[in-house]
């Protein structure tokens, strides 16, 4: 999956409507501290669906939403849209537009009423987008978007936190997730034979 195109609307210090083209090969960000490079690289990981907010160094999700300064009052809404290339051998579980060779993915934020998800213009849960973006290795808590501190972090990680890691990197996370429901289908599908049991018995 290629990211060709970031735009920002209301999303921290990008207020007015952004957008960025991002070109094949390294893209570098640059700028006087405070102008706002860490929120693109946070505006990427969360409309891949991060939800800790102290991870986006905020209180609650709504402090992504511009806070208003003294010259502007805060947005009641917080929007980022992230277009992507589809490689041909993309295996997403999500089949929306899956002639289109592109895949729109926006997330939205409102005050009071939680984020809403879109993929290629149809509604679709945080889950779908997490899974859409694991099976492309890729996703909000990826190793290939590297913020500050990322590094120590990694060297002084577990075993096993390294081992998720390897696995997001291999593309393989997503396949966890359909296993537990997977699992989850199973065991509910137990239950209620279970019961139909109970109940011939009683019918008999
Ligand atoms: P540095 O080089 O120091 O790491 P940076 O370029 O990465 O800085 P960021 O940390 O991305 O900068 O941006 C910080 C700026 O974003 C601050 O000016 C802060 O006031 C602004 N900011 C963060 N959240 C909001 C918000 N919800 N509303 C308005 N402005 C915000």
């Amino acid at each position: 999956m290629q990211i060709k195109k970031l735009r920002l609307s209301g999303f921290k210090s990008f207020v007015d409507p952004t957008e960025l083209r991002i070109e094949k090969g390294l893209t570098g960000v640059v700028g006087p501290n405070g102008c706002g490079k860490s929120n693109l690289l946070e505006a990427i990981r969360w409309v891949m669906g991060e939800n800790s907010a102290k991870s986006m160094r905020g209180a609650g999700m709504e402090d992504v939403i511009f806070a208003g300064t003294q010259d502007r009052p805060e947005r009641q809404f917080a929007e980022v849209s992230l277009t992507a290339e589809r490689e041909t051998n993309d295996v997403s579980s999500l089949h929306v537009g899956d002639n289109d060779s592109e895949l729109e993915i926006v997330r939205r934020i409102e005050r009071g009423s939680g984020s809403a998800y879109r993929a290629n213009g149809t509604d679709v849960r945080a889950k779908d987008i997490a899974l859409i973006f694991a099976d492309a290795a890729t996703g909000a808590h990826s190793p290939a978007l590297v913020s500050q501190g990322k590094i120590s972090n990694i060297i002084s990680s577990k075993p096993e936190a390294r081992r998720e890691m390897l696995e997001e990197a291999a593309g393989i996370s997503g396949l966890h997730v359909r296993r537990r429901d997977a699992e989850q289908k199973l065991r509910a599908a137990e239950k209620n034979l279970a019961r139909l049991d109970d109940i011939l018995g009683d019918m008999e």
